[in-house]
């Protein structure tokens, strides 16, 4: 940049006042174009000199200058044999320039015309010279590894770059910057007004010439392909620089299986190394990995680089679908698509001037290049409602079908723009973390209305995490809004059901990319332990969001035979539609899994929501919110609020607007929803506490059922809404059971959840911790016999030792109410007692679910059909599957989740009578 010490005042112009300057602009492109609009409002364009028309299109430049009736010269060349040519420069005098302005200029242009005018030439320079003189100045700034970029307009030379400088600007270089966004956000934009700027300094004679000093200077080759070839022996920084900076232009390559293979779209990965197929590329220190997002590099310091699309053979292809055949869906187009097809058709014809433009014209290969991108682009914007495609968008689809399926699939919200939030960044379990902690509204992470946050906190140590967002009711208003939009006017409620099965596979691939990173989320926020979170907490949630994108264009009404009103017939039909903004809010013990559970069947559906996580558990919401706008869900479709029971999940169960409400929760909460959501008598489904009884019988297999009562209580440290609150063992082997029970618990290994080898992490949160001691209390004060454990554990953080109860009897409050916690309650009854078993078995309020373990099929049979309970596990325990319906009888609730059942919670069915 100029430094107040640099500059020599030796102004080229005396001081004159302000005179409109007679301008001759030499240039080309958009740029000069605009470059041109600007000059023109203060001054007077005597003449443009630009390139000839290109395959019968004229340049940008000389388009808007000859719609404004400005004369326009289109020189092949100046100059011929290094000797200006006369006729040309005699038609170059003949405008009677003052000034000569080269906004962007390919041609070399003769001393004699730049020093012809009165206040001589200027040109614009994409980089902070002296750094980076010639033709690749915004390449090499990438290359180079600069921290700034810049500009300069300088007093135009011999074409070396060495003239005295007039004005600079500069803007930091991030990492995720290339060519196109250094270009695009700053150079482009900021050089546009500052050649106006210059301009005026010169009418108003206060235009420098500042000398450029040698120190620092570089002049760099022009980026050509043969030397754009990439050498693996540097660190992975270096590459990533090496390849964004000749991304578009001319293309960073290297040869991989006999082929050139060119690498676009760079980043730095700074995740763990992704799952994926290697291949072999010669001089790379380790094989690179072909995966969902793309094909990771690595550096000689063992880094890695992510690039996100290559060029092989001529065609652009995704990264992750290098060596697989393409499968790329489809889409079908509405009417309002087809007419944005027709619209996109008029602007590819005049981009091109070509009238036939077929499925399988190609864009480039029709001769349009840089410019025509931007100009398509802008055009795409201006005609169809705004829809804003990135470069990338037009480069990886150059006929035009696949632009059309592409534009598509952009409008509909898949859009694959960078995603923007401020996150907690921070390192557990020998990984980054990236944790939102904002609320999510309308696809963006922000504040709560009143700034108000919250600390959540690991169970495994009581330390704080992060600091989260705290909702107001204004947050559940403002998300219920976003929602409605959603539903009513946005892409989502106009998308077709396979298409919206296709985003939700999208989103649970990105989670299975990240389960990683979720599962080490739900470990710290939730005391799960590490290797349940994965199969189970993260697991089963990924399987849910597949297991309902199957259903989207499954949903099915019927047809019904109804009387007929004589002579007329008629046909009765039935619709099922979604109901519109749903509310949903989950409990703490299963975070991502209850969230997964409720929210994938009601996106199925084709709803909105409005989600509320625990509040001592809200990460992996926050996280999944992130996945959902990378996956390209439309903003409104899913908001998430975190916040209190009390005031954010009261507003959304009061809401006039939820027409739904999924709960999950305790019986308590639940009944209080209930009363809260008669406000607008909104369609509620409850998944309450359970009290779920176990029976074992002298004939079971026992070693199974101690395991698997084990498994039914201490699973998830008994914070398990289906865990087994009593276990009913036939007298005969009573004490055996209890026995044996106690050697499985002495082998179960209590500590930090991360650790792999661990079988007991720490309780939810303190609150929960205490109700637990103070529920052993209570078991003992009222008889019952600790049999083992029923204590914390004496270790820092919130552990709980795994506890047995014998000898409990049915009036007992531990009989009674559920604990949440790893604390088995064991009653006997009288060998041979089936019916007094199940009279005991079901003398609960609770009905969620039940087990029993027996050799005897009918006694099996007999059980399943006379438990009370909405799940009957025989011979087995907590098998629960996506598939299967899930939901409680009594105060346990009613609704279902999962299964094709949990459709039916998210749905209105609609009957239609016609008569014919
Ligand atoms: P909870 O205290 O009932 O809380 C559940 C959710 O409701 C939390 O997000 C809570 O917010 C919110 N809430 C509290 N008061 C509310 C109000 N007045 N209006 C609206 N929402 C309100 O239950 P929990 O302690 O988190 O979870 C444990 C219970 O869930 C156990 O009873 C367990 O059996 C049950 N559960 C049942 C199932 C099932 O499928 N049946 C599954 C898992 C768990 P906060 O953030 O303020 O707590």
């Amino acid at each position: 940049m100029l430094g107040a010490r640099q500059f020599i005042r030796n102004f080229s112009t005396s001081k004159v006042s302000w005179d409109k300057l007679k301008i001759a602009l030499i240039g080309q492109s958009q740029f000069g174009a605009e470059v041109y609009k600007v000059l023109k409002q203060k001054h007077e364009i005597v003449g443009v000199f630009t390139i000839p028309d290109i395959q019968g299109r004229a340049d940008p430049l000389a388009q808007t200058a000859e719609s404004d009736g400005i004369s326009v010269f289109k020189f092949p060349r100046w100059r011929k044999k290094g000797q200006v040519l006369p006729e040309v420069l005699e038609q170059y005098q003949s405008v009677g320039a003052n000034l000569n302005v080269m906004p962007f200029c390919s041609q070399f242009i003769p001393m004699e015309v730049i020093t012809n005018p009165k206040h001589e030439s200027i040109i614009y320079h994409p980089s902070i010279l002296p750094r980076h003189r010639g033709a690749s100045a915004i390449n090499w700034t990438l290359i180079c590894g600069d921290k700034k970029a810049g500009f300069s307009i300088f007093w135009a030379d011999d074409g070396l770059d060495t003239g005295p400088l007039l004005l600079q600007r500069e803007c930091d270089v991030t990492p995720e910057d290339t060519v196109d966004t250094l270009y695009n956000r700053f150079l482009y934009p900021e050089g546009i007004k500052a050649m106006g700027e210059a301009v005026d300094m010169i009418a108003d004679g206060t235009a420098p010439r500042v000398v450029q000093t040698e120190d620092g200077a570089t002049y760099d080759p022009m980026m050509k392909k043969k030397v754009a070839e990439i050498s693996w022996d540097q660190t992975a920084e270096s590459i990533h620089n090496f390849i964004r900076g000749n991304d578009k232009v001319p293309g960073a390559w290297a040869m991989v299986d006999g082929q050139e293979m060119t690498f676009y779209g760079s980043k730095l990965w700074s995740g763990s190394k992704p799952d994926g197929s290697t291949v072999d590329i010669p001089g790379m220190t380790s094989q690179a990995i072909v995966h969902n997002d793309g094909l990771v590099l690595f550096g000689t310091d063992g880094k890695m680089v992510n690039v996100g699309q290559l060029q092989i053979d001529g065609k652009m292809i995704k990264a992750s679908k290098y060596g697989q055949a393409g499968d790329d869906v489809q889409l079908e187009l509405t009417e309002e698509e087809l007419a944005m097809a027709d619209t996109i058709k008029t602007i590819w014809m005049g981009i091109l001037s070509r009238e036939d433009i077929q499925d399988d014209t190609d864009l480039f290969k029709c001769g349009a290049g840089s410019m025509d991108v931007v100009r398509l682009i802008e055009e795409i914007k201006e005609k169809c409602n705004g829809l804003q495609l990135q470069n990338d968008d037009v480069y990886m689809a150059t006929t035009f079908a696949e632009f059309i399926q592409m534009a598509v699939f952009q409008s509909r919200g898949g859009g694959k723009k960078e995603f923007i939030f401020d996150a907690v960044h921070t390192q557990s379990n020998n990984m980054d973390l990236t944790i939102p902690y904002q609320l999510f509204i309308n696809n963006e992470f922000v504040d709560a209305s009143n700034g108000d946050t919250f600390e959540t906190i690991n169970p495994a140590d009581e330390s704080v995490i992060c600091k989260v967002s705290k909702g107001t009711k204004d947050d559940v208003n403002r998300a219920v809004q976003c929602a409605k939009e959603a539903f009513y006017d946005g892409e989502w409620g106009k998308m077709n059901a396979r298409d919206r099965g296709t985003m939700m596979f999208r989103l649970a691939d990105l989670m299975d990319e990240h389960k990683e990173e979720l599962a080490t989320l739900e470990s710290i926020d939730s005391g799960a332990v590490y290797t349940l979170a994965l199969k189970t907490h993260i697991g089963m949630s990924i399987d849910t969001f597949r297991y309902f994108a199957g259903w989207c264009d499954k949903i099915q009404g019927k047809t019904i035979p109804i009387n007929n009103a004589r002579p007329n017939k008629n046909l009765t039909y039935t619709k099922r539609e979604p109901i519109g903004v749903c509310g949903i809010i989950t409990p703490w013990n299963y975070p991502l899994m209850m969230l997964a559970w409720k929210m994938a069947a009601c996106l199925a559906a084709g709803n909105t929501v409005v989600l509320k996580p625990a509040q001592v558990t809200p990460l992996t919401s926050l996280k999944f919110a992130e996945l959902a706008a990378k996956a390209g869900f439309p903003p409104g479709v899913i908001n998430i609020i975190t916040g209190s029971g009390s005031v954010v999940g009261q507003a959304m169960a009061e809401h006039i607007d939820i027409r739904k409400l999924g709960f999950t929760g305790s019986t308590p909460v639940g009944r209080t929803i209930m009363a809260s959501s008669s406000a607008n008598v909104k369609k509620i489904s409850l998944e309450l506490g359970g009290k779920s009884p176990l029976i074992i019988f002298n004939d079971c297999d026992m070693a199974k059922a101690v395991r698997m009562g084990c498994g039914g209580v201490f699973f998830n440290k008994g914070e398990n809404c289906i865990a087994a609150g009593r276990i009913f063992v036939e007298e005969s082997i009573h004490d055996e059971y209890v026995a044996r029970v106690i050697e499985e618990i002495k082998k179960m290994k209590i500590g930090d959840p991360l650790d792999r080898s661990v079988d007991h992490g720490p309780q939810n949160h303190r609150a929960h911790l205490q109700s637990l001691l103070d529920y052993v209390r209570v078991g003992v004060e009222q008889g019952a016999t600790l049999a083992y454990g029923g204590k914390q554990v004496d270790r820092p953080g919130l552990f709980m030792e795994p506890t047995v109860f014998t000898d409990v009897e049915d009036n007992n409050f531990i009989a009674i109410e559920e604990s949440f916690g790893p604390i088995m309650c064991i009653s006997k009854f009288q060998d041979g007692d089936m019916e007094g078993v199940l009279r005991r078995a079901n003398n609960t309020e609770y009905g969620l679910a039940s087990g029993v373990f027996t050799e005897n099929l009918s006694k099996a049979l007999r059980v399943a059909d006379g438990i009370e309970a909405g799940t009957v596990f025989v011979n087995t325990y907590n098998k629960t599957d996506v598939a299967s319906p899930f939901g409680g009888f009594k105060q346990s609730g009613f609704g279902k989740d999962l299964g094709e059942e949990a459709l039916n919670e998210y749905m209105k069915t609609k009957a239609v009578t016609v008569e014919y």
